[in-house]
């Protein structure tokens, strides 16, 4: 693709949606600058469980989903280094209320040429022998997913950008966005150097809020923590849970981490795109740069628990150390991905709320598009003005 107009863009943050930004934008042959205040994957994309499928209610988050992991499947043919894309497969299982949905979302997916089929309960002992299945009548299986290495992911496309000549600068963290006019002028970075563009995309997560706050625009955000308890299985983790795994009826989702561990986790707080208006949003976080970066042993337990009526092979495996990150929540668990109105030129990725890695490549690919040509169909869902002002 050519851009419309040759620009100076910024690229603020690298995420996994960032990092794609800035490679797509240093692909098609625009002059990019990724800046992070870390390094790759530093914020919630490294905490992230990395569950990758494309089976969505809504059909645009199926495909940038799909897409997302289209991308991450290419990443060693587009860089040269892995993704660590572990393709062991990815069954969602759900009760008999939601079962119909199911069926109906799983035809729309695959017409859209993903390989996802529905699985009948009688099938499912074959892909994870070790479960009990009470409650679950029908899967979406989607047997060329699976999870990635956020971390991997990530360096590779920031390796990728800057191989295809992005200037990437780490460690530097951007102070305020600068703007004058109602233009973006660019960004100050801490030590106070100013680094000028005509566009900014800020692909900043749990940090949208605060740093958007500063020119006086309110994102409708909040930030929830969310823990991740490991399991230790040393050498059969596979065996236990072979596939990457949510339960619909239990709200819980697992993956093998390897051979030797089971990371799981709940996902009742959100994070699937699922989730009901009235669901409870618990665990809010105030500073993002201040919260339990661990998972305590009574989380732990009442997580193990919610597993064992489905994998009771778990219960006399010991519980490793866990860790928590945390999800940058929309109003309705969907991000925002525009342009800022009344700033000419800025772009805002956040409110991926918790289900944003598989996609992150996609919307960051979207993003670019949108920044230097035109908005994307498939961005119509996520535009700003879909939320009352605020602040
Ligand atoms: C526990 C957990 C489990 C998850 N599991 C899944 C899953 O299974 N599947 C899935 O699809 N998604 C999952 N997610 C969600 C997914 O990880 C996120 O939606 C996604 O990684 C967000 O990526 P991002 O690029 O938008 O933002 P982030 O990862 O938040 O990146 C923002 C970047 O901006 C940088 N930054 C912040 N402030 C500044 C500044 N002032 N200057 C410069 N840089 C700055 C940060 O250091 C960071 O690197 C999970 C998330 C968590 C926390």
């Amino acid at each position: 693709m050519t851009a419309k107009t040759p620009s100076e863009v910024i690229v603020v943050g690298a995420g996994i949606a960032g990092a794609a930004a800035a490679f797509f934008l240093a692909d098609w042959g625009v002059k990019v600058t990724l800046i992070e205040r870390h390094h790759p994957a530093a914020g919630p994309t490294g905490r992230s469980s990395a569950l990758l499928h494309a089976f969505y209610y809504m059909p645009e988050l199926s495909r940038l989903a799909a897409r997302g992991i289209d991308i991450l499947r290419q990443i060693p043919a587009l860089t040269g280094a892995s993704a660590g894309f572990n393709r062991i497969g990815n069954l969602w299982g759900t009760g008999p209320g939601a079962a119909q949905e199911f069926r109906d979302v799983i035809a729309r997916v695959r017409s859209e040429g993903c390989e996802i089929e529905t699985l009948e309960a009688s099938e499912l002992p074959r892909h994870a022998p070790d479960f009990n299945w009470d409650g679950i009548e029908v899967a979406a299986w989607e047997p060329t997913c699976g999870y990635a290495d956020s971390y991997s992911a990530t360096n590779a496309l920031v390796k990728g950008a800057r191989d295809r000549g992005a200037a990437v600068r780490l460690n530097t963290p951007v102070r305020r966005l600068v703007t004058a006019g109602g233009r973006i002028q660019g960004v100050e970075i801490e030590d106070g150097e100013r680094i000028g563009a005509d566009i900014v995309i800020a692909a900043l997560g749990v940090w949208s809020k605060p740093v958007l706050a500063e020119i006086g625009v309110h994102l409708p955000l909040t930030v929830e923590r969310h823990p991740h308890v490991l399991v230790e299985a040393a050498g059969i983790a596979r065996q236990i849970m072979p596939v990457c795994w949510v339960d619909d009826v239990l709200m819980n989702y697992g993956r093998p981490d390897g051979e030797d561990v089971l990371i799981l986790a709940s996902w009742s707080g959100g994070g699937t795109g699922l989730r009901g208006a009235d669901s409870e949003r618990g665990n809010l976080v105030g500073d993002p740069d201040d919260y339990n970066e661990g998972t305590e042993s009574d989380e732990a337990v009442a997580t193990v628990k919610s597993f064992l009526s489905r994998i009771p092979r778990i219960e006399p495996l010991g519980i490793r150390p866990g860790y928590s990150g945390l999800y940058d929540m929309s109003p309705d668990d969907n991000p925002i991905i525009d342009a800022v109105s009344g700033v000419d030129g800025l772009f805002v990725i956040c409110g991926s709320s918790g289900h944003g890695f598989k996609m992150g490549a996609a919307v960051g690919e979207a993003a670019a598009r949108m920044a230097v040509d035109e908005k994307p169909a498939v961005l119509a869902p996520f535009a700003m003005g879909r939320f009352p002002p605020t602040g």
